[in-house]
């Protein structure tokens, strides 16, 4: 009888088999030396049944080279410790089931000799509650995230529809802009009627009076002056209603441009044969010079309206014996034009306005205007890739840069 088995039957005896834990003795061959009644249930043996079989007998054959590799790391640096940290450990029962186990190891010596015991308890019901809770958290989880999900399309929805909403009342606000503009605009226009109006047209009814009185043939010249008055106004009003047209046209977006090849010359022997009419007393346009060769693809039509306005805002707002100097040429694919007059400029502080619809500098208000000419410019020439810019000094003249693009 070995030293083990003298002390166990006197005191291991009872406490052995009362603990509820499985408790298995190997000694340094991992041989089985002694194993309660727990463990030999747990495992599925009879009473001293396991007593001298190799430990083996009670692990997964799979795991056995692992375990062994474990158990001889484990019998030279002993320590009590739980075995397989970090891993799942699982016995096999003697009818060779699988179940899973928690083992701890507690070396000790006895009377020379080296032994392991290892108490191990069956938590396959553990396990059995650890999975049930793992499963209902993953069906928890995949509610959550079904539940997020379907938040998600619903804010997404919600979201589309902010947007489709807003983009409805943008719409809307703009035709409402734009509504208030068109009346805006017919209102400004009445109250130009009356008042802009009155002036040239009481002009038209002088000369036509006076032409009546002018009867001898001598008078010619007296009745062309008149004549050339009269035309030069019928041209200004005429300027003022093309203006609005453009304006109700830009607004309402019915503008449609008509391309064509045309000289430069063209438009600007027309312009400038016009505005000779308005020309004050002394007053001169100088014709631009080498310009023959230049030829256009643009709306001929909006040319001629951007000119008229940039030459006869030169007249109106430049004294009498003055210059308005017209200046063209070609650069790249841009043809520029410039009109140059020695007027009443415009006021540093108010330069940043100028382009705006109905705005009309301090110094400007004397004259006769409605201070949408520039504005329709501008609006023109970006819808049609080009550019107007100026310079300008009180009471010096101003210079206005038109550029077009020849294509
Ligand atoms: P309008 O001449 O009918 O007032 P415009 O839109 O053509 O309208 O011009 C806007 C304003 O810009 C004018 O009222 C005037 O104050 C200023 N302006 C335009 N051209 C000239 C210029 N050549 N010299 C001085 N001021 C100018």
């Amino acid at each position: 009888m070995t030293n083990f088995e003298e002390i166990n039957k006197h005191t291991f005896g009872v406490l052995f088999n009362a603990v509820s834990e499985g408790i298995i003795v190997i000694n340094t061959n991992q041989i089985i030396v002694a194993s309660n009644q727990s463990a030999d249930e747990i495992f599925g043996f009879s009473t001293g049944e396991l007593k001298g079989e190799h430990l083996d007998i009670l692990i997964p054959k799979k795991k056995h080279e692992v375990h062994h590799a474990h158990m001889e790391k484990y019998l030279n640096h002993k320590t009590h410790r739980q075995m397989g940290q970090g891993r799942d450990l699982f016995g096999t029962r003697k009818d060779g089931s699988t179940f899973p186990v928690e083992v701890g190891l507690n070396p000790f010596e006895l009377k020379g000799d080296s032994y392991v015991m290892a108490v191990v308890i069956d938590i396959t019901l553990r396990k059995q509650q650890e999975q049930e809770i793992l499963k209902l958290n993953n069906e928890l989880e995949s509610r959550i995230e079904k539940r997020t999900q379907e938040l998600q399309i619903a804010v997404k929805g919600l979201e589309e529809e902010v947007i489709k909403r807003k983009a409805a009342e943008n719409k809307i606000k703009e035709s409402l802009r734009k509504e208030r503009e068109l009346n805006e605009l017919k209102t400004k226009f009445l109250s130009l009627v009356s008042h802009e109006f009155k002036t040239p047209l009481s002009g038209i009814l002088t000369s036509t009076t006076l032409i009546g009185k002018y009867t001898e043939t001598e008078q010619q010249h007296k009745r062309e002056k008149h004549l050339k008055t009269i035309a030069g106004k019928v041209k200004y009003l005429n300027n003022i209603l093309d203006d609005f047209l453009s304006v109700e046209r830009l607004e309402t977006g019915k503008v449609n441009y008509k391309y064509s090849h045309f000289p430069i010359t063209k438009t600007l022997n027309e312009v400038i044969y016009d505005a000779n009419m308005l020309l004050k007393e002394g007053q001169e346009i100088l014709y631009p010079k080498q310009i023959d060769d230049i030829v256009l693809y643009f709306d001929d039509k909006i040319l001629e309206l951007i000119l008229t306005n940039l030459i006869n805002n030169a007249i109106k707002y430049s004294p009498e014996n003055s210059v308005i100097e017209v200046e063209s040429y070609e650069e790249g694919d841009v043809v520029h034009v410039l009109v140059k007059d020695q007027g009443i400029g415009i006021p540093e502080n108010e330069q940043k306005h100028i382009f705006n619809r109905y705005f009309r500098a301090e110094n400007a208000l004397t004259n006769q205007g409605t201070g949408i000419g520039l504005n329709i410019i501008k609006s023109h020439l970006e819808n049609l890739g080009g550019k107007i810019t100026f310079k300008s000094k009180q009471d010096q003249g101003s210079t206005f840069h038109v550029q077009i693009p020849k294509q």
